[in-house]
């Protein structure tokens, strides 16, 4: 079991809750950036291509195991779009980037479409070195249906207009704890961590 490990992105919330979920595997995460690399690109069609890329460079540059995620929100009636380029997504109808502007530009997309299935969907690729050629693949799913209006407070991104029929509540309707543990980043990250104590 390799004791640490380079994650590939710079976001502080998602170093904290992988970290912890590692924790027990006795795996210390080091951010990409407190190692002086700078970020990979991600010019792929699929999570699972992009995670790998920026998995890649990270074991590359830091000659360490690395693990790399890449989500978004995949909608059911426009063939699993926005994808790759969520966080964009806005953007694509001349707002600016940002999550309220997603919430709009979806909102107004999804305008008089019935099928209202969506998933956000997280993937994480783990690697041992930059030529491993066995990655640890972990893909989590939380499908729901997109809201006509925003509800909720909580969380962030598209949580007020994704709707969970189990709970009866969007994400951002819901303690944080609750949706953590529902959340397709918790059920991701719970899998490789699964896959690790298993494989490593
Ligand atoms: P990231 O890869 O986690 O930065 O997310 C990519 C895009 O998906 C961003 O636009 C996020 O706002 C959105 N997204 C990711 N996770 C969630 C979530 O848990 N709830 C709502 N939106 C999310």
């Amino acid at each position: 079991m390799p004791p640490k490990l380079v994650l590939a992105s710079n976001n502080r919330g998602k170093l904290a809750e992988l970290q912890e979920l590692l924790a027990p595997l006795g795996i210390t995460l080091v951010a990409q950036a407190a190692l002086g690399i700078g970020e990979a690109e991600e010019p792929h069609r699929t999570f699972v291509e992009n995670a790998l890329a920026k998995a890649r460079h990270a074991a590359r540059a830091s000659g360490l195991p690395a693990l790399a995620d890449d989500a978004g929100l995949c909608v059911d009636a426009f063939g699993g779009l926005p994808g790759v380029d969520t966080a964009f997504y806005a953007t694509q109808f001349g707002y600016p980037k940002g999550d309220e502007h997603n919430v709009r530009a979806l909102l107004e997309q999804m305008r008089g479409v019935e099928n209202r299935s969506a998933a956000l969907v997280s993937t994480l690729v783990a690697l041992r070195s930059a030529d491993d050629p066995e990655p640890l693949i972990a893909v989590g799913r939380a499908a729901g249906e997109v809201t006509r209006e925003p509800r909720g407070t909580n969380g962030f991104g598209f949580d007020p207009v994704m709707f969970l029929p189990a709970f009866d509540k969007t994400f951002a309707e819901l303690p944080p704890e609750v949706k953590n543990a529902h959340s397709h980043r918790g059920q991701a990250a719970r899998q490789m961590a699964r896959l690790m104590r298993e494989r490593w």
